[in-house]
């Protein structure tokens, strides 16, 4: 080998040298250091990229008032990020990009001027509002997580996701409940959504076996499909662990016989009943096609559990040959294991999304997370808001300015590095982009690009 580029020391340094000299920098291995045309590159594909409409695959877009926006609500104690603070003076921008809002800050009598135009629009009622404020951000389609669409969400463009774990909960919770001051506030919340289905379904009180309550799981998913639902949502992390064992049904109906009219279950045979149950729910998945949308990243609250919260606690469910065709969407995409999610998408059947990271931190550090998504799966990542509102002054209307406006930033400065590193042309960087933004969307709930 003496001689070669593969050895070490002076002869390979002298191979690399030439290397370098012979081959036209354009066609050239990617390098590690971006050039100084980044920033040129980045405002040419800023512009193409603010032209490509966005399909939103999680928001909750909802007026502050309406409860039907979350299965279940913030914690007692919550501590929100830096930038997650109502504080932030980012959200002043964007009442401005969105409403020409006078003032610079939200102080309570310059609120005022917010909170007046937003309550009078909601009184007035109808659907253009938040048609107008997708337009505004040009927003094409929008994913609405909520327990119920609303009637102010046009359905051409809100689609709906709803939530089922409410399934998993339907024995007596006092030792779930009691777990921690979070679990307080969220499993009553899931009660009152078990509830609320079992009116939809005609049902005064639980069936008296397994065979029934799956039926009635299965026909309630149904039902929601026929009313427009896209997706399934679980935000289980908040409650357990991701990981679901594959107990046999004599299990789980024996345990169900036993406890639905009355008595606390163990931990254990509460686990091994929703760990059934959760795999009815993906079988009906499956058979509705409908997606299956896990909230897979860090949570609010004091008490969420990052080990239970893990996203690779569900990979024997994505690796799961019976579940190949059902779609899997890990929303927030994993954050902060964001490189453990996107390796998760090596399956065809297992997407990705940005929401809630891009209000998580700025966009200088959602820039490194999308040169890794992107060198990795471009398929199957794919752009969302996690629109929210935090109170009557920052609406669901500001944060999905934040999200869509980072995201895009973030994402022009991405590829402007990459195309300075020398991994791809600008023309087939703005190819990713659409992918990302909006085609790897559109396809997957099966809309035609
Ligand atoms: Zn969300």
């Amino acid at each position: 080998m003496r001689g070669s580029c593969n050895q070490l020391g002076k002869v390979g340094l002298l191979c690399a040298a030439a290397a370098l000299a012979y081959t036209p920098i354009a066609v050239g291995q990617a390098r590690p250091l971006a050039g100084a045309d980044v920033p040129k590159i980045y405002e040419r594909l800023l512009k193409q990229i603010d032209q490509i409409p966005l399909y939103d695959n999680h928001s909750h877009a909802t007026f502050p008032d309406d409860s039907d926006m979350d299965a279940q609500a913030t914690p007692p104690d919550e501590s929100p990020v830096l930038r997650l603070r109502d504080t932030n003076p980012e959200f002043v921008a964007g009442a401005k990009f969105l409403f020409g809002y006078p003032y610079d800050d939200f102080k309570p009598e310059h609120a005022k001027w917010l909170i007046d135009k937003k309550k009078a629009v909601e009184a007035a009622g109808g659907t253009a509002y938040w048609d107008g404020i997708l337009d505004k951000l040009n927003v094409e389609t929008c994913l609405a997580n909520r327990v119920a669409l609303a009637p102010y969400l046009d359905p051409k463009r809100f689609h709906w996701v709803f939530f089922v774990d409410s399934f998993l909960f339907p024995l007596d919770n006092r030792d779930e409940t009691g777990k921690n001051p979070d679990m307080g506030v969220y499993i009553p919340l899931q009660e009152k959504v078990l509830h609320r289905y079992m009116k939809q379904e005609n049902l005064s009180s639980l069936p008296p076996d397994l065979a029934e309550y799956e039926a009635f799981v299965r026909k309630t998913v149904e039902d929601n499909k026929k009313k427009g639902g896209v997706a399934m949502k679980f935000e289980a992390a908040y409650f357990r662990s991701l990981y679901f064992s594959d107990p046999p049904r004599d299990k789980a109906a024996a345990i169900y016989s036993r406890f639905y009219s009355g008595g606390v279950p163990s931990e254990e045979e509460y686990r091994t009943f929703q760990d059934y149950i959760f795999r009815v729910l993906i079988d009906e998945a499956g058979k509705e096609n409908l997606s299956v949308h896990f909230h897979s990243a860090v949570g609010i609250g004091d008490y969420f559990s990052m080990r239970n919260g893990n996203p690779l606690n569900l990979e024997n469910v994505l690796r799961d040959p019976r579940y190949s065709k059902v779609n899997f969407v890990l929303l927030h995409g994993g954050y902060p294991y964001t490189l453990d999610a996107i390796w998760l998408t090596a399956a065809k059947n297992v997407y990705i999304d940005s929401s809630l990271i891009s209000d998580y931190v700025y966009p200088s550090e959602l820039k490194n997370i999308l040169k890794q998504w992107i060198s990795l799966y471009p398929e199957r990542i794919m752009y969302g808001s996690d629109a929210f509102p935090f109170n009557d002054t920052v609406g669901a209307e500001e944060t999905m300015w934040l999200a869509a406006r980072s995201t895009r930033t973030a994402l022009a400065a991405a590829l402007a590095e990459l195309v300075s590193e020398g991994a791809f042309n600008e023309d087939k960087a703005v190819e990713l982009a659409r992918m990302y933004l909006h085609d790897n969307a559109a396809k997957l709930y099966g809309e035609k690009p």
